[in-house]
């Protein structure tokens, strides 16, 4: 089959044909039919994420099931299913609780196992989401980075009333503000260093401002829009460590911070506002079963929309194109077709 390979360190990837992936009991082999380049798997082609080489990356995907294991009796070929990246040992605390995203002993499909850059990927039938049958694949393949998000949205629960910023105009960033919006809160502000197709996608979809901080005053905005108030959650989607400073900032006292950004580098960090204002900070790693099911729905439902954000659906040979396009922010997600 044609596949991506991350062959080892280093800089770099090869398109070349690899084996076909073999059955194991408990797992179904799945035709992809499309699959999402995310943010996590730059750092993998950079080579500053080291993984076990060589590795076929590739966590956000849909497809077809084309075998199943003699073992699994709930799932059967033709079955169109997404799956999530996360597989538990099944066995530690965190993965009885239903937690599984937490197991010390996580692999992730496209991390720690062969992923979904090729025409097929393996699956443990636990990790199955049947997709609606009205649901297209690059909609199923955008499950994944929704529920990225949308564990920890559940988690802090936006009211009504209240004032909510997000930093960052990447796909979580974008997929959070859709959750939100979703949700219902009083206002939602989107932080961006600079303007682009990212900034006016996020006006697009609803956000009431868009702050642009390379030449405007995130404090001051939000100090406006939230009539002095100062936001009630804050969501950070960047993974820049530089951004750590700003989030007090636009807080008000006892605000909630989500940090949802995947951070590789460490930042100076002053606790004081943390302390002096009462802040309350969380982090969101993955998604388990149950968050991944749910955010499935919300795509089901039309109450997250995937194709606002889909700007280039590609061949899988492509993929060096794909993430030429977003690096250069050109693309906000970009779907291959193995
Ligand atoms: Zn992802
Ligand atoms: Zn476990």
């Amino acid at each position: 089959m044609l596949a991506v390979v991350k062959a080892g360190p280093g800089p770099g990837f090869v398109v070349q044909s690899a084996p076909e992936p073999t059955l194991q009991p408990g797992w179904v082999l799945i035709r992809v039919r499309a699959v999402g380049i995310c943010g996590t798997d730059l750092p993998i082609f950079e080579g500053v994420r080291a993984v076990p080489y060589p590795l076929i990356p590739g966590h956000e995907f849909a497809g077809d099931i084309v075998a199943v294991a003699e073992d699994v009796t709930e799932w059967q070929v033709g079955d169109r299913v997404a799956a999530g990246l996360v597989i538990g040992c099944g066995r530690c605390i965190m993965c009885r609780q239903g937690q599984e995203n937490l197991c010390p002993d996580i692999r992730e499909i496209g991390i720690h196992i062969n992923g979904a850059f090729a025409e097929y990927v393996r699956a443990p039938a636990s990790s199955l989401h049947r997709l609606p049958e009205t649901m297209s694949y690059i909609d199923g393949a955008s499950i994944d980075p929704v529920a990225s998000t949308y564990r920890g949205i559940r988690r802090l629960a936006p009211q009504p009333h209240e004032h909510v910023v997000i930093f960052g105009v990447g796909p979580i960033a974008l997929y959070a503000l859709q959750s939100i919006r979703a949700a219902g809160v009083a206002t939602l502000t989107v932080i961006a260093r600079h303007g682009g197709i990212r900034t006016q996608t996020a006006l697009a979809l609803g956000a009431d401002c868009v702050v642009e901080s390379e030449h405007d005053d995130p404090a001051a905005r939000v100090a406006e829009i939230t009539h002095g108030t100062m936001a009630d959650l804050v969501i950070e989607a960047t993974g820049n460590p530089d951004v750590l400073s700003l989030l007090p900032m636009v807080c008000r006292p006892q605000a909630r911070i989500l940090l949802a950004g995947i951070f590789h580098h460490h930042a100076p960090f002053n606790p004081a506002p943390i302390v002096r204002r009462e802040l309350r900070i969380e982090g969101t790693f993955c998604y388990n079963w149950m968050d991944f099911a749910l955010s499935r729905d919300l795509i089901a439902t039309g109450r997250v929309s995937p194709q606002c954000l889909v700007t280039h659906v590609l061949p899988l040979a492509a993929i060096g194109e794909g993430l030429t396009l977003l690096h250069q922010r050109a693309a906000i997600k970009v779907i291959l077709t193995p």
